[in-house]
């Protein structure tokens, strides 16, 4: 079964696309807070590190 998505106008078919890289863009950021800062960007010390520090054994990510 194939979904087909045929947008009705330019500005939808902008629209979606920027909505995807909006989103893209979030999980990587969601990404790089649980999997690798270390108060680098966060700038919250080890604090975001040790928030996420389950998350970050769960995903099997480099820790420590
Ligand atoms: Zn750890």
């Amino acid at each position: 079964m194939a979904v087909v998505h045929s947008p009705s106008s330019t500005a939808q078919s902008v629209g979606a696309a920027l909505a995807a890289l909006g989103i893209v863009l979030f999980a990587l950021l969601a990404l790089y807070l649980v999997g690798f800062d270390q108060g680098a960007l966060s700038r919250t010390g080890m604090y975001m590190h040790e928030l996420m520090h389950d998350g970050r054994h769960l995903l099997g990510l480099p820790c420590h």
